[in-house]
């Protein structure tokens, strides 16, 4: 009796299968993959098989049989990744099968289901043609059905719409040989076709034949890891490195073998993926969390058959089921979006890292600001300057030191008027939303915080406070709860502010604005086309500004508080400042009239901000790397974090001692542990936080791992909430 092994996809941490199901021989064809509904004590879950056997250990009559086997199954090498990412990263078994299901599975067996589109199509016989000439006695239905089929098959829904025929008359013409009719299965399309595969692309230029060669080389070379496989594309924006990405996705799909390319966030970078699909026009499916269910479920079922070999896509399209991975590319490989950060907390660029080299692919991340993880382990590929020939624009510190009435310089302010006065465009970065950071009573010095968070509320145009964490709203005050004055004064600005005082400044030119704020009012595609359609004008925004996004008429682009990020205990806050500064000079003055960018900050010699105004990405990451080893940080050693949360402080600060002793004696000597330190209050949950700083990842995440287990079960710690982020961002 062949026995399956079912991980069933339950979410609790307390129950780990595989659990042993007696296959009937109704169920012959199930293999590792096949997703499942089984019985599971009292309920019915959906369950992955992650093996087979002849035989159980448990005893005949102890085991049950499944309910249903689901037309679309895993293949099993995703069945392996979805086990690894729920091991590696601290998860679970069913956690991370989860990520590697066919969309629309849900994981609770009553869960809506999604199919298969399927239709009737009718087709006319030769005797059907005819009867029409030979004046046959037919009915008036019967008749115009037959006249639309002339021109060949139809949908039968069409021909209820056009002939007005029902189930009956198909039938009735059927049973006398006139029509044929069979079931088909219709691709629910998402968005329009990619027009044809145009085929040629544009002649490369020499570092871009350079850069392709290296990769076909190891495209063609043996995939036993002797050659090297994972390489970083290091580019400016406008240096050519997609059409790289293009030749070389060719060129697997030459060898017979897919490609998968992953983009930040689906929303911000359309044109990666418009490219691929007018390049390899149906060969590309698109997968992403905005598409309907259906058409999603579509794409992934014509790449699992092979009928599409491209996958493009955003962070979880890691897990694409195309054949055979030739080629991953992860375009902006530095965007953040990449790390998922809900359980299972997988970064997506390790995911990759493994997947290609299960399967022998090639690897490319391209980005113009390298990662110090990338820099230090991947060979470089350089695209050094623009196919243009632009140079790219200067870069101005302006030192915000000694006080400065208002957000923005009188050096900025000038540079405004300037592109006001010739009509053109600018753009400014700020990373912060709303108006005022925060308020506080200028006679006790009282500050407004979050009842739930220990964070200060922020202060918004429409008159509200809100919490940017918990979402929080309250009124504005009148005046102080403790002193009752009524002078507030309002501290900082938010993207609000400064497009009001821009647009009193720059009046009548038109100031727009794209933060999360206007993104959830009006839809960013919005804010941001009328921009790049208007003449003039400023656009206002937060980090999403800088991203994705090329603006050729834009010749000033100004970031206020440029080291903000500096002020926060982040290992990776200079990273982070360099790659916003240098994007963000990277995606404007690209047009004829060059273009100028302002960086406001206090901190003016910052490694990050003096680098950045060089373009000095090697410079920069020369010194991060050496700060990095000296430290003992990433890519010299894995961070793993353990967050604990609770109601009641006194019980969360015990717990996290306990726990830190699970994982301390767990641990190998050289591994570093660090904490219990506090986080800020969030959601009504008082936190700390353990860091375990460590070489071997995978040992370290397996004591980890067991740590948490032992103490999921402690009774004492019942009310814990324990979150593990491995290579946290
Ligand atoms: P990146 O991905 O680095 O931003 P792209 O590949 O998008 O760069 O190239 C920037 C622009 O230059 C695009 O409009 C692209 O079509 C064009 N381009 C790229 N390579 C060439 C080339 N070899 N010859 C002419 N135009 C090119
Ligand atoms: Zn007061
Ligand atoms: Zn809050």
């Amino acid at each position: 009796m062949p026995i399956a092994k079912v991980e069933p996809l339950l979410t609790t941490r307390s129950v780990s299968g595989p659990f042993d199901y007696r296959l009937p021989e109704a169920m012959s064809e199930v293999a590792v993959g096949s997703v499942l509904v089984v019985p599971f004590g009292r309920r019915r879950v959906v369950g992955v098989v992650v093996g087979l056997a002849d035989r159980s250990d448990l005893p005949q009559d102890r085991l049950a049989e499944p309910l249903e086997a689901l037309d679309a199954g895993v293949p099993p090498e995703l069945v392996a990744l979805g086990r690894w990412v729920g091991e590696e990263y601290c998860s679970t078994t069913a956690r991370g099968l989860g990520l590697v299901l066919p969309p629309g599975v849900g994981t609770g067996a009553e869960a809506r289901r999604v199919r298969p589109l399927v239709e009737l199509e009718v087709e006319a016989t030769e005797k059907g043609i005819e009867a029409i000439s030979l004046g046959e006695r037919l009915g008036l239905r019967q008749r115009a059905v037959l006249r639309a089929l002339a021109a060949g098959p139809k949908a039968a829904r069409q021909l209820a719409a056009s002939a007005g025929s029902d189930r009956a008359t198909l039938r009735r013409l059927e049973a006398r040989g006139l029509v044929t009719t069979r079931e088909v299965e219709r691709r629910r399309r998402h968005s329009s076709p990619g027009v044809g595969a145009v085929r040629e692309g544009v002649e490369l230029t020499g570092d871009q034949r350079a850069a392709l060669g290296t990769i076909v080389a190891s495209l063609s070379g043996p995939s036993d890891g002797s050659s090297t496989r994972s390489f970083l594309l290091h580019g400016v924006t406008g240096s050519g490195k997609t059409e790289v990405y293009l030749e070389s996705a060719r060129e697997a799909l030459d060898r017979g073998r897919g490609a998968i390319v992953l983009v930040p966030e689906i929303a911000l970078t359309p044109q990666t993926m418009d490219r691929f699909r007018r390049r390899f026009g149906d060969e590309v499916a698109l997968l992403h969390s905005r598409m309907p269910a259906g058409a999603r479920y579509d794409e992934w079922r014509r790449l699992r058959s092979g009928e599409a070999r491209i996958c493009v896509g955003p962070r979880s399209a890691v897990f694409a089921p195309v054949r055979d991975p030739g080629l991953i590319v992860i375009d902006e490989e530095h965007d953040s979006s990449y790390k998922q950060e809900s359980d299972p907390r997988y970064d997506a660029r390790e995911v990759a890292r493994r997947r290609a080299a299960d399967s022998g692919a090639v690897l490319i991340c391209g980005t113009a600001t390298p990662r110090p993880e990338s820099w230090h382990e991947l060979e470089r590929l350089e695209l050094p300057s623009r196919v243009d020939g632009r140079s790219l624009p200067p870069v101005e510190i302006v030192d915000m030191r000694g006080g400065n009435p208002g957000p923005l310089h009188p050096k900025t302010r000038e540079a405004f008027n300037e592109v006001a006065r010739q009509g053109g465009k600018a753009i400014l970065l700020i990373n912060r939303r709303g108006w005022s950071t925060h308020l506080t009573c200028r006679s006790c010095g009282h500050a407004w915080e979050c009842p739930h968070c220990d964070v200060s509320l922020v202060l918004h145009r429409d008159g509200g406070l809100r919490c940017h964490h918990c979402g929080h709203a309250e009124p504005k005050p009148g005046s102080c709860p403790e002193c009752s004055s009524v002078t507030i004064a309002r501290v900082g600005s938010g993207t609000q502010r400064v497009q009001a005082e821009l647009a009193d400044l720059l009046h009548p030119l038109e100031i727009f604005r794209l933060d999360s704020d206007s993104a959830a009012s009006r839809g960013h595609a919005d804010g941001l086309g009328r921009f790049e359609r208007a003449e003039s004008g400023v656009l206002v925004g937060t980090q999403m500004v800088a991203k994705g996004h090329d603006f050729p008429d834009v010749t000033l682009s100004v970031i206020l508080d440029a080291d903000g990020a500096l002020r926060l205990p982040d290992f990776r806050s200079e990273e982070r400042t360099f790659a916003l500064i240098t994007q963000l000079a990277g995606r404007s003055g690209r047009g004829e009239a060059g273009g100028r960018v302002l960086v406001q900050a206090l901190a003016t010699g910052a490694p990050s901000i003096r680098h950045a105004a060089r373009h000095d990405s090697t410079g920069f990451l020369a010194e991060e790397l050496g700060r990095r080893s000296a430290l003992r940080y990433p890519p010299f050693s894995h961070l793993i974090e353990i967050a604990l949360g609770g109601v009641e402080e006194a019980r969360v600060e015990r717990s996290a001692e306990t726990v830190r002793e699970l994982v301390a004696e767990r641990l190998s000597a050289d591994d570093e542990l660090l904490g219990p330190a506090p986080l800020f209050r969030l959601r009504g949950r008082h936190r700390r936080r353990l860091m375990i700083k460590s070489e071997r990842r995978h040992e370290t995440v397996t004591a980890v791992r067991e740590a948490v287990a032992t103490a999921v079960r402690d009774r004492a710690l019942r009310e814990l909430a324990i979150s593990v982020d491995v290579d946290p961002q």
